[in-house]
This record gives C-alpha cells, sequence and structure tokens, in this order.
C-alpha cells in the first residue's frame, strides 16, 4: 500500500516580476549567457542611453554582476553608461 511518493516541482519563476517592463524582445547572442559566469539566468531589460545608444541592461541573477550590451555586441561599463548618459 505504499504509495509513490509525488516529485517536487521545481519553484516556477514568476514571469513578470515587476509589471510592465519586460518586453517581447529578441535576445540577441551577445547577451544570452552572464559574461562572469556564464549563467543563462539573466534579466534584461532593453533601454536607450543619454546620447541615444539602444543597449541592453543585463543582470545576471547567478552572480548579479551587471552589464550593458550595445546593438553591435559592445559591453558598456557603468563608467561608459554614465560618459553615454551625461552626453546632451
Ligand atoms: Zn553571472
Amino acid at each position: 500500500m505504499a504509495e509513490p511518493q509525488r516529485r517536487r516541482r521545481a519553484p516556477k519563476k514568476p514571469d513578470e516580476p515587476l509589471g510592465s517592463l519586460s518586453q517581447p524582445a529578441p535576445v540577441p547572442d551577445h547577451a544570452r549567457a552572464c559574461v562572469a559566469c556564464a549563467s543563462r539566468e539573466l534579466t534584461r531589460v532593453s533601454m536607450t542611453l543619454g546620447d541615444g545608444t539602444p543597449v541592453m541592461f543585463v543582470s545576471c541573477q547567478g552572480c548579479e554582476h551587471r552589464t550593458w550590451v550595445a546593438e553591435d555586441g559592445e559591453h558598456l561599463d557603468a563608467a561608459g553608461v554614465l560618459r553615454r548618459a551625461g552626453k546632451q
């Protein structure tokens, strides 16, 4: 009469943690994995810098590494982003 124990399901992640930030945008190759730990659990937010440069803000859920990736694949650090944001 032993019943098979149910396996616990992996906890499901909420689809939209904060509401309407996420947009169905294609994920570019250069923003698929964390550059620091190669994790694919990333939060991505498309944004435009002050000088008009469209970038994707990428935040790693594994190691909390953050980077900004330009459309051409260039990675910007926080200093570079601030420099561009303050250009105008
Ligand atoms: Zn990482």
